[in-house]
């Protein structure tokens, strides 16, 4: 499943992520880490089982977490089906179907936020 992890200025040279998988022993997939000098968002993917009590190991460590459903959203219906996002997802979200509609596999999405630039009718935003 696919977590966002925020993290506050405060506690983000803290090895917090690296101690809650030796705790917890959670095999962590990171895809995305974004760190200014204000706050620090990570997103990954954890075993599901392993959820709670990776999420309880951070949390008692002062991070935010929380599930991403949908990383990626998209408002039907300003879509046009252009296929411009199909070409810049770096992890195939996009498709095109048999019809030459435009398919979401929004599970896939590591929010890189590519296409939200690339879309013409502004019709994806990233699940916060
Ligand atoms: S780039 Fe935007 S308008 Fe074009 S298919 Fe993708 S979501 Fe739809
Ligand atoms: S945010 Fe990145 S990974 Fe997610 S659908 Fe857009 S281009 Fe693909």
């Amino acid at each position: 499943m696919k977590i966002k992890i925020n993290v506050a200025t405060d506690i983000v040279v803290k090895p917090i992520i690296a101690e809650a998988i030796i705790e917890t022993g959670t095999l962590l997939n990171i895809s995305q880490a974004h760190i200014n000098s204000t706050k620090g968002e990570i997103t990954a993917d954890v075993p599901e089982d392993d959820f709670g009590k990776f999420k309880d190991a951070l949390t008692s460590r002062g991070a935010e977490v929380s599930v991403l459903d949908k990383p990626i959203l998209r408002d039907e219906d300003e879509c046009v089906e252009c296929g411009a996002c199909i070409s810049v997802c770096p992890v195939k979200v996009f498709t095109f179907g048999e019809d030459w509609s435009v398919n979401l596999d929004e599970e896939n999405c590591i929010q890189c936020g590519t296409c939200i630039e690339m879309c013409p009718h502004s019709a994806l935003t990233l699940e916060h």
